[in-house]
């Protein structure tokens, strides 16, 4: 080599390029040493205070060193390596983010004799990861709570007024009209808008009282311990001072309108989900009436009812899943092309006392009450279990929107795919498009993971929401199931006609496959097929099968 260096002096430089200092502390002499760019850590300030581990104890923060202690005291029997963070007081009174790593040494009678590590500066990374757990916890825009964290104060209070029997009340805000203002005055004055109906809230709630951002035009609220006619006296205040607070928009002043949902807990709502959808039903009632106004759910007679009936199917759904008593049935579908069966999807079904219960009882009533993640954890394992037994075989399986958000649900799956490609390329995953397009974000991240496991994902109930035809080009699936309300009969209408005839074409740009469902009868069928949908599914092609009659047909039609 024709560099004249030195071992030493390529370490110093190393670490100094690294931004690293290293150091040897004697526990004997309480002496430290240190080696590389002391003055970057240290700064101008007097380098002699940490040449004694006693003085450099005294800078790290009261917080951090319990944790470090407990490091050194506890990680000796690793050969006596040891990692750790704290935040360190240089010169001034700020205190900087330092990662230590070394190694303590001892004698041959095992007593720790000096420590030989390296300290480096994080702060940079340290405040990366405080502005990352920032945005996750609070709204970028207006500084309230995200969606998540104010679920989370909803999920305490609930648990908290069912413990003590305290009540509390779930609002939702909605600006009325905001698309509007986008449209009329831009983007950043409907920020302005939206970031000031925030402060309005605010200085109207008590500070128990907990708000966060639950949409792109809406607050959510948390109150507790309030009776319904303070809940009447909080709705009047909040409609008033919208009314009589203008907001800027851009140059104009302009007076907003909200519509306001509310419901009380545990009085009547009784889960977190429930209280959830039964606010937005709510707001939307408020807004169909005009919207400047507030409306509050009221369970009727009838709801009671359905209420008892739903715990009596909870528990049936709790005891099905604890004696093993879920089955699938399995109905068919069937290519155009071919005429023949191509897969079969995988519709659950409850047996209780001999009965065989459909989907459409219980599976709404799993997702209400939380028993949803359980079950579909269920149906995912007696997939795969069909899959392997059976190598022809291709199932597509149905999720639920709970699912879909479940980051443990797709931890799952891709545990139980890895290695596995042929058995990912045989199941595909229904998502509903309602709940796709809830967060395409979220929907968008699942839909990417499971393509990359090598499984197909399918938008299903197509047709049967608020179907937009724009969000479709943004998420990528393989299959879109049209749903059964729109093939009855679809032939007697202009519109769905036109509808069918506008997914086709972006089928054909996109490349995704169409199936139609709940196909009844042989006209429909082959109106269908000659319009271009690649499958068919419904009664005139096969009902759904249980397991024993579904084997025989299975072995007969793959013979
Ligand atoms: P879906 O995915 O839209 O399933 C189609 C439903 O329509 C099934 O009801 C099926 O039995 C029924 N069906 C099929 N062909 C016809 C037809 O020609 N005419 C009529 N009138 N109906 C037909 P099912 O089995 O009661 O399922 C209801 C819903 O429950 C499903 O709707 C799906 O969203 C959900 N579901 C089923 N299995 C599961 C599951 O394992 N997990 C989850 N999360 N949801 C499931
Ligand atoms: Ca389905
Ligand atoms: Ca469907």
């Amino acid at each position: 080599m024709g560099l004249s260096v030195t071992a030493d002096t390529i370490a110093v430089e190393a670490l100094e390029a690294a931004g690293d200092v290293a150091f040897v502390w004697d526990f004997v002499s309480d002496e430290v040493i240190w080696g590389g760019n002391i003055s970057s850590l240290v700064g101008d300030g007097p380098s002699n205070v940490f040449q004694s581990g006693e003085t450099f104890i005294t800078r790290i923060h009261d917080a951090d060193l319990p944790g470090r202690l407990r490091v050194l005291d506890g990680n000796l029997g690793n050969d006596g390596h040891y990692e750790c963070e704290y935040r360190l007081r240089l010169s001034g009174q700020d205190f900087t983010w330092v990662h230590e790593k070394g190694r303590v040494m001892r004698n041959d009678d095992g007593m720790p004799q000096r420590t030989v590590g390296v300290l480096r500066i994080i702060e940079g990374r340290k405040r990366n990861e405080r502005l990352i757990e920032h945005f996750s916890n609070y709204d970028v825009l207006t500084g309230h709570l995200s969606r998540n964290r104010l679920r989370d104060a909803l999920e305490n209070a609930f648990q908290y007024g069912e413990r003590f029997n305290i009540d509390g009340a779930f609002l939702l805000i909605g600006i009325d009209g905001l698309g509007e203002i986008r449209d009329r005055y831009g983007m950043d004055a409907a920020d302005n808008v939206i970031i000031s109906a925030g402060q309005i809230l605010e200085h109207m709630l008590r500070s128990i009282d907990v708000i966060g951002r639950q949409g792109a035009d809406r607050f959510g609220i948390v109150t507790t311990n309030c009776k319904q006619d303070d809940l009447n006296v909080l709705i009047e205040r909040l409609l008033h001072a919208f009314q009589t607070t203008p907001v800027r928009a851009g140059d104009a002043e302009v007076t907003l309108r909200v519509s306001i949902g509310l419901s009380r807990f545990p009085e009547d709502v009784h889960t977190v989900p429930e209280i959830l959808a039964r606010t937005e039903q709510a707001l939307q009632y408020a807004r169909d009436l005009g919207g400047d106004q507030a409306h509050v759910y009221h369970p009727s007679d009838e709801d009671r009812t359905r209420v008892r009936n739903s715990l009596a199917i909870a528990g049936q759904i709790e005891r099905a899943l604890e004696n093993d008593c879920l089955e699938f049935a399995f109905q068919p579908i069937v290519s155009c092309r071919t005429r023949r069966i191509s897969y079969y999807e995988a519709l659950v079904r409850m047996r209780d006392n001999g009965e065989v219960l459909p989907a459409s009882v219980f599976v709404p009533v799993a997702e209400h009450c939380g028993l949803i993640r359980d079950l579909d954890r269920w149906a995912l394992q007696a997939c795969l279990e069909r899959l392997t037994e059976h190598p022809g075989l291709t199932l597509s399986l149905n999720l639920s929107g709970m699912t879909v958000t479940d980051p443990s649900w797709l931890r799952l799956l891709a545990s139980q795919l890895r290695g596995r490609e042929d058995i990912a390329s045989r199941l595909i995953l229904e998502i509903t498009e309602t709940v796709a397009l809830e967060d395409i974000e979220i929907t968008g991240h699942f839909i990417t993971t499971a393509r990359d496991l090598g499984c197909k994902v399918a938008l299903d109930d197509f047709g049967s929401g608020h179907t937009s035809f724009r969000h479709m080009r943004s998420l990528i699936v393989d299959v879109v199931k049209i749903d059964r309300i729109f093939v009855r009969d679809w032939h007697q209408s202009g519109d769905r006609a036109n509808f069918i005839g506008k997914l086709m074409t972006i089928a054909r740009e996109t490349g995704f496959e169409i199936v139609a469902e709940g196909v009844e009868d042989k006209f429909t069928a082959e109106m269908l097929a000659s319009e271009g949908v690649d499958y068919l599914q419904g009664w005139y092609l096969g009902k759904p099968m249980l397991e024993q009659e579904w084997l025989a047909y299975y072995k007969a039609d793959a013979s």
